[in-house]
């Protein structure tokens, strides 16, 4: 099994509808809205075994609109091999990050 991020754009007019829609299939606590910020788009997470049944949850009349994605979290032994062939200079679009955003290293 693997996770997919599902992206449902939608009208301001059909938020209930989907929302319903969703609640009814059991799959309302998977989603986030940002309906009330005026981005009328629904983000969930599911788990499922492959695209084609991620899809499953997606309203039908909202899957040519939805995106699907699988998604996978990174952590510090996937970053680790890759940090030991970085150069020891960082590269120009790190010192351009550096300099951006110094409070943040
Ligand atoms: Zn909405």
């Amino acid at each position: 099994m693997e996770q997919f991020i599902i992206e449902i754009p939608h009208a301001e007019q059909n938020c209930l509808d989907l929302i319903r829609l969703l609640r009814a299939q059991g799959d309302l606590a998977s989603f986030e809205w940002g309906c009330q910020s005026g981005v009328h788009t629904g983000w969930g997470v599911i788990t499922a075994g492959n695209e084609t049944e991620a899809c499953i949850v997606i309203p039908p009349l909202m899957r040519r609109k939805a995106r699907v994605a699988r998604v996978a979290r990174f952590d510090v032994t996937i970053i680790a091999p890759v940090q030991k062939n970085e150069p020891v200079l960082p590269s120009p679009t790190m010192l351009h990050m550096y300099r951006a955003f110094p409070c943040w290293w």
